[in-house]
């Protein structure tokens, strides 16, 4: 199978998440709360991704890696923190924040300009090997229904409807596919599709993530971010046999 098949099958199944993520917003108490081992454990898992693997391949594409990294990591920072004025993960409970609709529209850019690098990190990663391409795959995954998720709740919050809702969560997922389909149609594109992911997969791990984790009382989800970094461990040594 060639790396764009390869990156396309597996982008459908990231995309399908957002649009689970999206799903539970409005069912069970249950599945909410089984939301934060997502964030944790994918926290975990996408830092020894980035450390492990996409950092070193991208210094060893490019001499340019360094500052491409940092580039992926500020477009993040300006459309998820800069233009949108309210966004952070997990369930949106600032209703008095949220009450003018064009907070919601604004947070669902800065999420589809991430999820477009979810895609992005994807293709670059089965450019790179099958092996690499897998591992970014579950570190991309993990993450996949807290961002369907987060954007449900706020456009939710924010005053539209749950039709609308779900519609941004499959937004996210389409934008997840536009990511993979521009790395692979760009001819050449991998020296600067891989580092800039590296930066944007880094963001949302460490910025955006890790904060949720650490919110949470007592060391037990503290604990699972190293069970996810354990889980990258397990399977990159499987993976690389
Ligand atoms: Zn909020
Ligand atoms: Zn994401």
């Amino acid at each position: 199978m060639n790396p764009l098949a390869q990156s396309l099958m597996f982008a459908i199944a990231a995309a399908f998440a957002n649009v689970v993520g999206g799903l539970i917003v409005t069912s069970s108490k249950w599945a909410k709360r089984s939301l934060r081992y997502f964030i944790a454990l994918g926290s975990g898992f996408m830092l020894g991704t980035v450390f492990m693997e996409m950092f070193p391949e991208s210094i060893a594409l490019t001499k340019s890696a360094p500052v491409l990294v940092l580039l992926g990591y500020v477009i993040v920072h300006m459309f998820e923190h800069t233009f949108a004025p309210h966004l952070h993960f997990g369930e949106e409970t600032h209703h008095d924040e949220l009450e003018n609709p064009v907070v919601g529209i604004s947070a669902l850019v800065g999420m589809i300009v991430h999820t477009f690098f979810d895609g992005v990190a994807i293709g670059a990663g089965f450019l790179v090997s099958p092996s690499v391409g897998l591992l970014i795959f579950l570190a991309v995954l993990l993450h996949k229904i807290p961002d369907g998720f987060t954007i449900s709740s706020i456009i939710l919050t924010s005053g539209h409807s749950s039709k609308s809702a779900l519609a941004a969560a499959t937004a996210l997922g389409v934008s997840t596919f536009a990511g993979v389909l521009a790395v692979h149609l760009i001819g050449g594109s991998l020296s600067y599709a891989l580092p800039i992911s590296t930066g944007s997969t880094l963001y949302v791990a460490a910025t955006d993530l890790m904060p949720e984790v650490n919110r949470e009382k007592g060391a037990k989800m503290a604990l699972v971010v190293f069970a996810g970094m354990g889980l990258f461990l397990l399977v990159r040594s499987i993976a690389s046999v």
